[in-house]
């Protein structure tokens, strides 16, 4: 997938995280880093996935073997935020592209109010003016605040909620 709209933005990176970052992986997602999730830390899988990319990706982990072996980024903290922080300060460029789907990452497209009403809960409609959507799986996204880093999108809590269209609180 090529990624034209971010001047500055190298499409050739991205990450790998394996089974033990699986949380970290999602958030940089949503940063606008191109992240492939592998559920597993095994050392042939993973060896297996790293090397037949054609494109360059960078291996994020943190078992120190496989960082080691395969020339991977360690992570050492246990919190979201503070891994992230590790891993934008072991690459060069600060630059990334389009917020994707958290959860299969997919760009996320810009979608407008209406088009959301009755998906998302009240509280979040009536609080927030921009929302995007996942073309691949319709998960729908809102530009919150309450994470450190800016521009990062929070997928809604769209599960379970039955509020029909055009209905008020
Ligand atoms: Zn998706």
């Amino acid at each position: 997938m090529n990624d034209k709209s971010q001047n500055s933005f190298d499409s050739n990176v991205g990450f790998i995280c394996d089974l033990t970052v699986v949380k970290l992986g999602k958030k940089l997602r949503i940063l606008g880093y191109d992240v492939e999730i592998v559920k597993s830390s095994n050392m042939a899988t993973i060896e297996n996935v790293v090397k037949t990319k054609n494109i360059k990706k960078l291996l994020i982990t943190k078992s120190r073997e496989l960082a080691r072996k395969l020339s991977g980024i360690l992570v050492l903290s246990n919190n979201v935020s503070e891994q992230i922080e590790e891993v934008l300060s072991k690459i060069q460029s600060t630059a990334r592209g389009n917020p994707r789907c958290s959860e299969c990452n997919a760009e996320l497209i810009e979608c407008s109010k209406e088009d959301i009403v009755g998906k998302v809960p009240t509280y979040i409609f009536e609080s927030f003016e921009r929302f995007k959507h996942c073309p691949k799986c319709g998960k729908i996204f809102w530009e919150g605040s309450h994470f450190k880093f800016r521009g990062v999108w929070n997928l809604a809590k769209t599960k379970d909620f039955k509020l029909r269209r055009g209905e008020s609180k």
